[in-house]
């Protein structure tokens, strides 16, 4: 079974609260009551020999010789709240201190129970036709020169007892008062301070899980709790950005599949049905051709960026000549560059940079890069790829003199898809994903990369790697 924060909160609280009220009031009233019994007890035992032995041992058998003693026994009956009275052995009353006098004149002695007259306690007595309530009894036989005289009787009745019990039990119970106010007060900081903003984050991470990343809350108190909202505010903010990054993706991936697609079906269509004429159909072939270079390209580019987020693709570190690798690259180029008047510069600082890296991906992005630069470059320009070292680095760049790159799209340029509205006309065989897949292989060999650029000036784009 689940219980909340809140329902175990109450439960310790009534755990906290109720066990000692209870505890208190089984067996803190058990002692009480036996304690009260004893301290009554001990005053009338103290009272009644006080009273026997002192007074009653010049008892001559007259009740007038009590005439003095009287108001000492009237003491007493005050003090302790008994019934006094004084027997002589066959039973007469002599002295009685009971307030509704029942007009008796003698106790049937014989009769009674023989530990009554034993000088010792009992609980919960009462002597018929005299004292109706039930009462704590002690009687006290007492002597004179001749031998034993009579009894000193006394009768408390047990209410009273039970009377000062309640009156300490209700001072006891008070205390509680205080107790349960603290433990409230307690109990509401706990729900404030931990509780509550628990359960703002819990919302909100029910909010986040649903999809609602603009679901925004705040916690004022400066603790722990709102390091947590504050980093749960921040990981909605950034799976929003996931979210929408993840949009954009599938719409720019359906988008460049269906548009070569699209072209490619309206030619083989037009083929078939006759519509291109037989001899016009080798210029069409080539575009067909074309389209599905793109689309090859572009399928393996989002199989190489799946890759590195997978963290599937296993680097070959070697050591090797960048500027053998440079050299070898740059050939590639230079049909295209010299169609187009485009004249590639080489410029090493050093005859050989030895760096440590994984060739055939360092190829990959010196090969992406001067794509860029020769499609972005005007013709009758020049680009110049350059090596240089400092400290433990190799540091590479490739410059181009050709259209640049606007100072806004410069934070975009590595996002996977991006390109810049005005290279569209210049680069239609382009995927937007060249750069992208640059970067993460810089960054996977644990290096940098970044771009220098003026729009209708040029770019630089240069990347470091380690020296072996
Ligand atoms: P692609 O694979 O299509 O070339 P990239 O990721 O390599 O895409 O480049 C993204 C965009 O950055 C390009 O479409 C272009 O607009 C801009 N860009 C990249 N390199 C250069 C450059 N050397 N000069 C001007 N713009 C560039």
């Amino acid at each position: 079974m689940k219980f909340s924060v809140y329902t175990k909160l109450i439960a310790c609280y009534i755990i906290i609260f109720v066990t000692p009220f209870i505890t208190i009031q089984m067996i803190g009233s058990f002692h009480l009551r036996t304690e009260i019994t004893n301290d009554y007890k001990s005053s009338l035992y103290q009272e009644a020999n006080y009273i026997a032995k002192g007074l009653l041992s010049n008892y001559d058998g007259d009740p007038v010789s009590f005439i003095n003693e009287k108001n000492q026994i009237k003491i007493a009956e005050e003090r302790l709240k008994t019934t006094i009275l004084i027997v002589n052995k066959e039973g007469d009353i002599i002295i009685s201190t009971h307030r509704q006098d029942p007009n008796k004149e003698t106790l049937n002695l014989n009769e009674w129970n023989s530990t009554l007259l034993s000088n010792t306690f009992s609980e919960n007595i009462i002597i018929p036709d005299y004292i109706n309530e039930s009462s704590l009894f002690i009687s006290v036989p007492f002597t004179d020169k001749i031998g034993m005289r009579g009894y000193l009787l006394m009768a408390t009745p047990m209410s009273n007892i039970e009377e000062r019990y309640s009156s300490y039990l209700l001072s006891l119970q008070f205390l509680f008062i205080p107790l349960s106010i603290v433990s409230l007060i307690v109990f509401f900081l706990i729900y404030l301070f931990l509780v509550y903003p628990l359960n703002k984050i819990i919302k909100a991470t029910k909010n986040y899980a649903s999809g609602n990343y603009d679901y925004t809350f705040t916690l004022r108190s400066n603790d722990e709790f709102q390091t947590l909202s504050k980093t749960l505010t921040y990981m909605a903010g950034e799976m929003n950005k996931l979210d929408d990054y993840r949009k954009n993706f599938i719409a720019n991936i359906s988008h460049d599949f269906r548009s070569p697609l699209t072209s490619i079906k309206g030619y083989v269509e037009a083929m078939l049905d006759g519509t291109i004429p037989t001899e016009n159909r080798d210029k069409y072939l080539n575009t067909i051709l074309f389209e599905t270079e793109r689309l090859t390209k572009l399928t393996e580019n989002l199989l190489e960026l799946n890759g590195f987020e997978n963290k599937r693709i296993g680097f070959d570190i070697t050591t090797f000549d960048i500027n053998a690798t440079i050299k070898k690259t740059v050939e590639s180029f230079e049909g295209v560059c010299m169609n187009r008047h485009i004249q590639l510069q080489l410029d090493f600082s050093e005859d050989e940079v030895i760096v440590d890296a994984d060739i055939g991906k360092i190829q990959q992005v010196l090969y992406n890069l001067l794509d860029n630069a020769v499609k972005f470059s005007h013709n009758d320009t020049y680009i110049k790829v350059s090596s240089s070292t400092k400290g433990e680095k190799a540091f590479i760049s490739i410059k181009d003199y050709g259209i640049g790159i606007p100072n806004e799209s410069l934070i975009h340029i590595w996002d996977r898809f991006y390109k810049i509205d005005a290279s569209r006309g210049k680069d239609k065989k382009g995927t937007g994903l060249g750069l992208s897949i640059a970067r993460e292989i810089i960054h996977a060999h644990g290096e940098n990369i970044n771009v220098i650029s003026t729009e209708g000036v040029g770019s630089e784009f240069v990347f470091s790697l380690p020296l072996h």
